[in-house]
């Protein structure tokens, strides 16, 4: 037999590879040739692999990386900075008047934060929205993360690009300087229909269809934001966009906590794609997104942490557990939501939701190589059954022992393998004591 040669070899682990089939493979190996999937079956499949680097997975999960389909990384630097108030009381006296303080240099920061604890608990993908935009995705390429990111267009001027006429160039602009790049794209994003009147959004759905990149928007967050579309409009925010042709397989509605049977059928009819973001809706009491529904229509539902001041963490693990008990007990049916349908909303439909689905998401012959591997070895993963149900109800993001990201060994043996995790910490805390006058 003639070997095979791969730059990464990851053996002496069950494989999840979260295809079509949801096939695994046990003592499973995979074989990583530069930035893509060259190989991955059975030890006894895989004997002609051979590779400079071995990685050791110790009996672990060796499965796609976590895909987060919303979030706003630079929060990092308000976690904790005010929790447990009223939402109005919330943003007006603490989160509104911090991020009034924020510049590219705390952005770019907060975001490399906000990459070292996602990496260190399993993302290898990230949908952010945010301000300053440019250094987001420079904190992403920096760090070695895969993202999909864009800045955020509303009514009132931006910090950042002034007017926004300039947010459309803005955005214009990012497109054209990351259109090769091999891990950071861009979205169109508009904050939400209650930030964003009608002209401001049929711009952006533009630039989305031109452009063929993903227009991602808050959507039906909460009670209040449809009672106020209502109020203007005599819609539901998923019925004004719906009625002026804004909705489409190229967007990605984030929370969706507050739907009508009405927007549901829209939604599908549609192919819009949500992001639900579970521990940010419960946090802020928005609302209990109909995801079980949402599912059965077959829209395609990824998740999302959502910014560090509303969750306060961005670990997808603890995300997934939550996502899979809230359903059941907000529907008083345990067999909602199930762990094999909670682990793919994390990896394969969270990259479908992004428009990624044919670049990651799986472990699969061709695709980019994001994988990581959870070490199983520890008293709260003993004994082991359910592989699918230990990630999603009690593994936590800290049992990660290694990521790859696009073929590049980016976590290893827990450590962050190019960044510095103590300069970033150091970074983050002295930009914190401006912000400490608002918590
Ligand atoms: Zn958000």
């Amino acid at each position: 037999m003639h070997p095979k040669q791969a730059d990464i070899l990851i053996k002496n682990g069950i494989v999840l590879t979260m295809d079509p089939d949801n096939t695994r493979f046990e003592a499973g190996v995979v074989a990583i040739c530069k930035d893509k999937i060259a190989g991955a079956g059975t030890a006894s499949q895989m004997t002609a692999w051979q590779a400079a680097k071995v990685i050791d997975a110790g009996g672990g999960i060796i499965m796609p990386g976590l895909v987060n389909t919303h979030t706003h990384a630079a929060m990092t630097c308000f976690r904790g900075l005010a929790d447990d108030l009223p939402l109005m009381t919330w943003l007006n006296d603490h989160i509104f008047p911090a991020e009034a303080m924020l510049d590219a240099d705390k952005v770019y920061k907060g975001t490399l934060l906000a990459c070292a604890e996602m990496m260190l608990s399993g993302t290898t993908c990230f949908c952010d929205m945010y301000l300053f935009t440019g250094d987001v995705a420079r904190a992403a390429h920096v760090a070695g993360m895969r993202a999909l990111v864009g800045e955020v267009l509303y009514d009132f001027p931006s910090p950042n690009y002034g007017p926004i006429e300039k947010g459309f160039e803005y955005t214009e602009q990012l497109v054209a300087q990351w259109r090769e790049d091999p891990l950071v794209s861009i979205a169109v994003e508009p904050h939400s229909p209650y930030l964003c009147a009608p002209d401001l959004l049929q711009v952006a759905f533009n630039l989305s269809i031109n452009h063929a990149i993903p227009l991602v928007i808050h959507l039906s967050e909460t009670r209040s934001e449809v009672e106020q579309l209502m109020d203007k409009y005599g819609q539901t925010p998923v019925g004004f966009l719906a009625a002026r042709d804004l909705l489409g397989p190229n967007v990605l509605a984030c929370h969706c906590a507050v739907l009508t049977d009405a927007d549901i059928d829209l939604l599908q009819a549609h192919r819009v794609n949500v992001s639900h973001n579970p521990e940010s809706n419960m946090k802020l009491a928005s609302g209990i997104a109909p995801v079980p529904q949402l599912l059965e229509k077959g829209v395609c539902v990824g998740l999302g942490t959502d910014g560090c001041a509303s969750n306060n963490n961005l670990d997808l693990f603890a995300e997934m557990d939550t996502a899979a008990k809230l359903h059941k007990v907000a529907s008083g049916d345990p067999t909602v939501l199930d762990a094999a349908t909670v682990l793919r909303m994390s990896t394969i439909d969270g990259a479908r939701a992004l428009g990624m689905d044919a670049l990651i998401g799986s472990i699969e012959i061709g695709k980019q190589a994001d994988i990581i591997v959870v070490d199983t070895h520890k008293p709260h993963l003993t004994p082991m059954y359910h592989p699918a149900s230990h990630m999603v109800y009690a593994a936590r993001g800290s049992d990660v022992d290694t990521v790859i990201i696009n073929g590049d060994l980016v976590v290893e043996n827990r450590q962050l393998v190019r960044l510095d995790t103590q300069q970033i910490m150091a970074d983050v805390l002295r930009i914190a004591e401006a912000f400490r006058k608002y918590a």
